[in-house]
């Protein structure tokens, strides 16, 4: 049996108002809002969770950092951005106590696109200033280069493995087993 001990958070990097990086033909934020909903869709009735606004809303930065110092695992999904298109990879931005739970999500992603593995990084080690959410506790999770028409392949091509391995991941971070054997 699993019991959920922690509250989760999944949010969608920017918003309506800031739609963040943009690269072959798509926006930051459209895919991000796809997969937090997504992502949403396949944790719902396996654990308690919360997003940053209801299917297809994006609520602004500021709201969903006050939602993220409320809940004991709180991720946020971007897409990274370079000026050249070969940049790749996954990566994840944190302070210290969001590296662990960090290296498993570099891992997972990175594994089932087969693309490169950049770490569980610090906060400000990214290409834009995101430090209000892992000031607020949270995680940010750069899936892919948006610039990278190769990593945007193998986001698409791969999207519903994703979704699973990821939502596995979360599920994994928020339930504790336990055996009700005597
Ligand atoms: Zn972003």
């Amino acid at each position: 049996m699993a019991l959920q001990t922690k509250t989760l958070l999944i949010s969608a990097g920017h918003s309506m108002s800031d739609p963040g990086a943009s690269g072959n033909g798509l926006s930051e934020a459209d895919i991000v809002l796809d997969f937090r909903d997504r992502l949403f869709d396949y944790l719902s009735g396996k654990v308690v969770l919360a997003r940053d606004g209801k299917e297809g809303q994006n609520l602004p930065l500021s709201q969903a950092c006050e939602m993220a110092k409320r809940h004991d695992v709180a991720v946020e999904f971007h897409c990274n951005a370079f000026s050249s298109p070969s940049a790749t990879g996954v990566e994840t931005l944190s302070d210290v106590s969001g590296k662990r739970l960090g290296a498993v999500l570099c891992n997972s992603l990175s594994s089932v696109m087969g693309i490169s593995n950049r770490g569980a990084k610090g906060e400000g080690s990214g290409q834009h200033s995101r430090l209000a959410f892992v000031r607020a506790g949270g995680i940010i999770v750069e899936l892919f280069f948006i610039t990278n028409p190769d990593d945007l392949r193998a986001f698409r091509d791969n999207l519903e493995a994703l979704v699973a391995e990821v939502g596995r991941v979360l599920i994994d971070e928020v339930c504790t087993e336990y055996s009700d054997a005597a």
